[in-house]
């Protein structure tokens, strides 16, 4: 597949991001890794295609800074990935959460991927560039004690349709929605591997992977999705297409 030529990645010190950049860059592309911390040692582990960036997704001055250097130091953006967030779904009882608690997963998971897209924008309309937001299978089902978790991934979702009618047909914008993807050190996976019926109650047959969703997020990046845009395209191994009515 062929990478865009510069895609900004955030939150991809690690975890799904990384994938994300690594894949990218396995394709062929330029990526920028920009995370509150941790962005030089995932940037080296990828080599000269790769940037380090230290941005907080959630501040508006840190997002414009990043943006404009990035058209400082690449001259161009093709791609955007809004990956960062508080990946933790639970904030505990809802009549105990703190609404401070509440505002600031709204404000890295739903308001950063705002801020990234508004200065993003400029960039990606001159090059008729593509943003993927990753949202999760939680913007569509439930666990008990998620709320502050699923309504940021919810707004995601309906982010990126909203996005997808103001900026087309110049900018492409999808959504991914992970189910279950074992984001582990892979000596740490090994260490101490899931239980076996993690695996067997995906239809798929086992958890996620990083590269599963990179593989998907650099298809909608590139050029043959071009008739790809408003949607979210749920990646979870069947999880939440199987009816778990107990027994
Ligand atoms: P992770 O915690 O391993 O990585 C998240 C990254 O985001 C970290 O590098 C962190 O430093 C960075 N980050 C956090 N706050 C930031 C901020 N304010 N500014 C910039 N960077 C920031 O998580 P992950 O599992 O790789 O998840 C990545 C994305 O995928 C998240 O949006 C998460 O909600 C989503 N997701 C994950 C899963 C899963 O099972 N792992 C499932 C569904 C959705």
């Amino acid at each position: 597949m062929t990478a865009p030529q510069v895609t900004l990645v955030t939150g991809a010190a690690r975890g799904i991001g990384f994938g994300i950049a690594r894949r990218l860059v396995a394709d062929g592309g330029r990526v920028v890794i920009a995370d509150v911390a941790g962005a030089e040692a995932a940037a080296r582990a990828l080599g000269a295609a790769a940037r380090p960036m230290t941005l907080d997704v959630s501040d508006e001055k840190s997002v414009q800074g990043g943006i404009r250097s990035v058209l400082e130091t690449e001259g161009r953006l093709d791609g955007l990935v809004n990956n960062a967030g508080i990946s933790n779904p639970v904030s505990g009882p809802v009549e105990h959460l703190e609404r401070a608690d509440w505002e600031r997963w709204l404000a890295v998971n739903l308001t950063g991927a705002f801020l990234l897209a508004k200065h993003a924008l400029p960039a990606l309309r001159d090059s008729g560039g593509a943003i993927v937001n990753i949202a999760s299978s939680r913007a569509h089902q439930s666990e008990p004690d998620t709320e502050a978790y699923a309504a940021s991934k919810g707004g995601v979702v309906a982010l990126t349709h909203a996005l997808a009618v103001s900026v087309g047909p110049e900018v492409r914008v999808n959504s991914i929605s992970p189910g279950w993807v074992d984001v582990r050190p892979p000596e740490e996976q090994v260490a101490d591997p899931l239980p076996a019926t993690d695996h067997a109650q995906h239809p798929a047959g086992r958890v996620g992977t990083p590269a599963d969703v990179a593989a998907l997020a650099a298809f909608l990046l590139g050029p043959e999705a071009g008739f790809v845009t408003g949607q979210d395209w749920v990646v979870d191994g069947g999880m939440t297409r199987k009816m778990i009515y107990a027994e």
